[in-house]
């Protein structure tokens, strides 16, 4: 077993990362930090009142001790749910100690040399830790919205080659870090603004769908609009994507590309069967009952119909805490393993 530590632990992802770990084959949750308000506590307390994601908190970590954040770690692996503002320089920190830093956060996700994890798109990627020159390194996952929609545009780039994408959010309370009740500000309301949201999925978007070329990024030629929105749901992004190609494919095209793609070859304990799911009914994918499709691993794509302005549009679905954010991380931690790099 590899022994792992959760940076964050506490937070709306931190109790991903602690869900999806309990009996996890081949890592092992043996250390978990948070800020100094919880340090010193057993995380049974600290998260009485917080655990959303089952009935209660996992045995297996409600008496261990919640460390501080930015202390000496004895292990080698960290996913960090770490909010941005403090996540860059102690990941730093960390890989400079020899560290692997699995992050969520958005501090290194457009650094030279680190890299955006989603398994199935940026396999290539993940390679260039090696060239961070660091004992350890830093990998990033993107953006929760990006997430799902880039696993639904990488098989049509592949095949079709992308020109524009334009994309309008209805993202879950989750993705700020909410989680339980709703408060009341957002009750009956939806917000149109989520703080660098909408530039995020714009430079993420090319950065993944790009290649590496002689050891750098090179991003992807596609021209992407993003209105980003939160909504007063607990769970789940749901996307309308609108896409211009090169060579335009028609909706059955679109159809059965989505539906074939399945590119790793890898037997990864939490990649999902199909990393993609198309449903036919037309007024799906809805957030409350298909966000845990795949376990919450998968990208719900349906309503694939032409578009008058541009060629294709489509609903995507997927769930912001598993596959974009903890799961995600995860799956990607168990690449690297295959790949010999943790
Ligand atoms: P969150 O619910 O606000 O949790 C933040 C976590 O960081 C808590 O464990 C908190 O500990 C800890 N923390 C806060 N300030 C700290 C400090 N000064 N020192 C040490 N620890 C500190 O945030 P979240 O929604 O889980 O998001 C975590 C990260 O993942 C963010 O960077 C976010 O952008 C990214 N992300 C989130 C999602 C999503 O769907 N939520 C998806 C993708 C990426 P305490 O409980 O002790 O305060």
């Amino acid at each position: 077993m590899i022994k792992v530590g959760i940076l964050g632990a506490t937070g709306a992802v931190g109790q991903q990362f602690v869900h999806l770990l309990e009996n996890h084959p081949w890592f092992e949750v043996a250390w978990l930090g948070a800020s100094e308000q919880s340090a010193g506590k057993t995380y049974g307390d600290v998260m009485k009142e917080r655990w959303v994601v089952t009935d209660s908190v996992p045995e297996y970590v409600r008496d261990m001790e919640v460390h501080r954040c930015g202390e000496e770690i004895p292990v080698d692996v960290l996913f960090s749910a770490l909010p941005s503002s403090i996540a860059g320089p102690m990941e730093t920190m960390y890989a400079e100690q020899g560290k692997k830093v699995f992050s969520n956060a958005s501090s290194h996700r457009m650094d030279h040399k680190v890299p955006m994890g989603i398994a199935e798109v940026s396999y290539d990627h993940f390679d260039m830790v090696k060239n961070q020159g660091t004992p350890g390194f830093i990998i990033t996952k993107p953006n929760c919205s990006t997430t799902h929609m880039v696993l639904a545009l990488k098989p049509l780039h592949e095949a079709f080659g992308i020109e524009k994408v334009s994309v309008v959010t209805m993202q879950a309370l989750s993705g700020a870090g909410i989680v339980g009740e709703i408060p009341e500000k957002y009750q009956d309301n939806v917000v149109p603004y989520i703080g660098g949201e909408e530039e995020k999925m714009v430079e993420e978007t090319r950065k993944l769908l790009g290649n590496v070329e002689n050891g750098e990024f090179v991003n992807a030629d596609i021209d992407v609009s993003a209105s980003c929105n939160r909504v007063a749901v607990t769970d789940g992004h749901l996307e309308a994507v609108s896409v211009s190609f090169r060579n335009k494919p028609s909706v059955e095209d679109v159809k059965k590309v989505l539906q074939e793609f399945n590119p790793l070859e890898e037997d990864l304990p939490s990649k999902p069967k199909h990393p993609i799911v198309v449903m036919e009914e037309e007024n799906r994918p809805q957030t409350k009952l298909d966000r845990m499709v795949e376990h919450g691993m998968a990208s719900v794509v349906g309503r694939i119909r032409e578009d008058n302005v541009f060629d294709i549009k489509f609903i995507v679905l997927g769930h912001n805490t598993i596959r974009g954010a903890a799961g995600g991380s995860i799956l990607s931690a168990e690449l690297m393993k295959t790949k010999g790099l943790l």
